[in-house]
């Protein structure tokens, strides 16, 4: 018998193809009405389940829209005093946080939360990863002048900046107030003309023993209404000798301040992406970016500054920093077209991004070019490097590449310690065709050679959910192709065929993710009650584990859990009732390490992978059911560090793991006992396990 249960799905159906709001430039995920899947909860014997409403979306934040601050908002040319500090070689960037008031005004768990956690934390990582070329002493902000007309002058031998009105009652920071302390004295030369008076306070104290002041908020700012954020960031005021920012602001929005433990790396990982916007990855510091000797990249007019462009609303960077270059981009109906990208081709981002996708030709690292202003060219390119910290948009695995490392010392401003960065494991090593063609001349030509399409795919999320394990290979997902309701710009129109969709409709077809140029790629998603986020599909994640009657699989999340895929979906079996799930193809297991080579662990019981892409029967018995299903062995160099040669597994043992009648009455207790002892298993397989990252 099947029964049609009404198990309910909603997928979220994405961004629309080439939105973007008016007015703020705004631009998000659209849920254009969620689409219901229905699952079908299959019943071979009767047995009756409850139906619940678990809707499932995919993870993906909106994109970061990195306000480069207008010309007016940021002062240049701000001398430090004691500007050449003597200090270690090896000591690291200072970042001096200075807190707003409206930090103060937070609810006492968010305030703990920002003060104790998130920003110490991501200080803390960005302080031991860069250090400063030319230190700082003591940090003396310029201020900001009462109208907004080009009013400030200086004289040679004055550090100080002269207003022709008067100052500004408040010198801001983005949208935060600078304290008075941080202040130089206000200079006004009447009408323009000099002797410029000294007006109010002399020069304060400053901030001492930093190299960047970081003035962070929790302000209910417009953009914290009209944009789905948690944060953003900006420089507002850059020295004179070397136009490094040594001041900028992070306002963190209120409301989406989130104390649930479950939220907190990606708050983490947000916090970082929006202070190294403001550390020096900004399209608006381009032009300011100098070489390993301190030049400029981009010449200077007579007064220090690059040349402006008025229509981008930037300073105008040379061809040594970001260049035009066209691509040669397959789209269906075997076309090629034109597809202008922006490289950035400093000489260190070019050498780690010909070492991280092994080309020895690439000319430089794609920044984004989707996602209108803020996003575009202010990340690096999602379709290229997905989860890597400084795209346009957040994953949950996010990491910081050597690639934004080489981009921060390639500010000119300073050095990375090479041994913060983390390992980004998409597109590492997938040559000149993977980072220069389209996607679909990847997805072709991995499908002509019979190989992986990874880190792409090409299977419709429908019903039921196929699912698949992400690129890295640490959390469930689903291929994020999907259809949308209207067609996608040319460039992005990929797919020639599509099982089930009629060609006409194939334009509609492309990844959800716009701003990596609609390729379609698995990600991971979350199940949500009720609107209520009930849980993710990362398999690291303790929390995750379904319950008992719901883990058709035998799944086992936790910190050393990984992705496999299954061969067959699991069935479980007790007495005459059989149950399976309908979305089934991957699912979380533990693996191990052994002299003999890698295990994978269902419950108490373990499988030796003698090679990749064997199929292992698995049959265990977990709380009085017997789960029945197939698994897929990984290659063992996916996560130990030693790996015996491939060989032919041994004959496949097909008996069944069937220790009892689970029918009889004893059954209960004898399960009980086995349970006891299964419990003690797992701590037996911590044991075995390998620690990998
Ligand atoms: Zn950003």
């Amino acid at each position: 018998m099947v029964t049609t249960l009404g198990l309910k799905m909603a997928a979220e159906s994405g961004r629309r193809a080439g939105s973007s709001d008016s007015g703020l430039g705004l631009s998000r995920w659209h849920w254009s009405g969620p689409l219901w899947f229905r699952g079908v909860l299959l019943l071979l014997g009767g047995l009756r389940a409850s139906t619940t409403s678990i809707p499932v979306s995919l993870r993906s934040s909106p994109p970061c829209r990195h306000h480069v601050p207008s010309d007016s908002e940021v002062i240049n040319k701000v001398h430090l005093k004691n500007h050449i500090v003597k200090r270690d070689v090896n000591e690291h960037l200072r970042i001096k946080i200075i807190y707003d008031k409206s930090i103060e005004e937070l609810l006492p768990e968010k305030r703990h939360l920002v003060k104790n956690k998130l920003f110490p934390q991501a200080v803390s990582y960005l302080e031991k990863t860069f250090q400063v070329r030319r230190p700082a002493g003591t940090i003396l902000l310029s201020r900001q002048c009462a109208t907004n007309q080009y009013q400030y002058l200086r004289k040679e031998n004055d550090h100080h900046r002269c207003c022709t009105e008067e100052c500004a009652e408040h010198t801001k920071c983005g949208p935060i107030i600078v304290p008075e302390e941080h202040l130089q004295q206000c200079r006004v030369c009447c009408g323009g003309k000099w002797p410029c008076g000294a007006v109010g306070v002399p020069d304060q104290e400053g901030v001492r023993d930093a190299d960047f002041v970081l003035y962070v908020g929790a302000l209910a700012t417009e953009r914290c209404s009209h944009e789905n954020i948690i944060s953003y960031a900006a420089y507002c005021q850059q020295e004179a000798k070397m136009d490094r920012p040594i001041a900028g602001y992070a306002n963190l929005c209120p409301n989406m301040i989130s104390t649930q433990p479950q939220e907190f790396v990606g708050m983490l990982s947000t916090v970082k992406h929006e202070i190294i916007h403001a550390l020096g990855f900004s399209a608006g510091l381009f032009a300011f970016y100098r070489d390993k000797d301190g030049n400029p990249l981009t010449s200077r007019f007579a007064d220090g500054l690059p040349p402006f462009n008025y229509s981008l609303g930037l300073y105008q960077w040379s061809d040594k920093v970001v260049r035009k270059v066209e691509r040669l981009w397959d789209i269906r109906d075997n076309k090629r077209v034109p597809h202008t990208v922006n490289l950035l081709v400093t000489p260190r981002v070019v050498d780690e991004a010909r070492k991280h996708f092994n080309c020895p030709i690439l000319e430089g690292m794609e920044l984004e070019n989707q996602g209108g202003m803020g996003t575009e060219l202010n990340h690096w390119e999602k379709r290229l490097l997905e989860n890597e910290a400084m795209t346009g948009s957040h994953t949950q695995n996010r990491v910081l590449s050597r690639i934004t490392l080489a981009l921060m010392e390639d500010t000119g401003w300073y050095k990375a310690n090479y041994s913060m960065a983390e390992k980004l494991d998409w597109g590492r090593g997938m040559g000149c065709d993977f980072v220069r063609r389209s996607c679909k001349f990847w997805i072709d030509q991995q499908r002509q050679k019979r190989q992986m399409l990874n880190p792409y795919c090409n299977t419709l999320r429908s019903n039921p959910l196929q699912l698949t394990c992400r690129q890295d290979q640490r959390a469930v997902a689903v291929c994020n192709l999907q259809k949308f309701p209207k067609p996608l710009p040319q460039e992005y129109q990929y797919f020639d065929e599509l099982t089930g969709v009629p060609a006409e409709d194939l334009p509609y077809y492309g990844g959800s993710v716009e701003i990596a140029d609609y390729c379609p790629f698995s990600q991971e998603f979350s199940w949500h009650l009720s609107g209520e986020y009930q849980r993710s599909s990362d398999c690291r994640v303790l929390e995750n584990q379904p319950d008992l009657f719901k883990n058709y699989g035998a799944e086992k999340y936790g910190p050393h859990s990984v992705c496999l895929i299954q061969k067959s979906a699991f069935v479980m079996e007790k007495c005459e009732r059989k149950l399976s799930y309908p979305d089934w193809g991957s699912g979380c297991y533990q693996v191990s390490c052994s002299p003999e080579g890698l295990k994978v662990w269902v419950q108490d019981t373990s499988y030796l992978c003698s090679r990749a892409g064997q199929v292992l029967p698995v049959s265990i018995q977990m709380n009085g059911w017997i789960h029945d299903g197939n698994l897929l062995c990984p290659s063992c160099w996916d996560f130990c560090e030693l790996c015996p040669p491939e060989t032919d597994p041994p004959a496949v043992n097909l008996t069944r793991a069937l220790p009892l009648d689970l029918c009889s009455r004893s059954s209960s207790l004898v399960v009980t006992l086995w349970l006891l002892l299964g419990n003690l298993f797992p701590l037996l397989a911590g044991f075995l396990l390998c620690v990998w990252h």
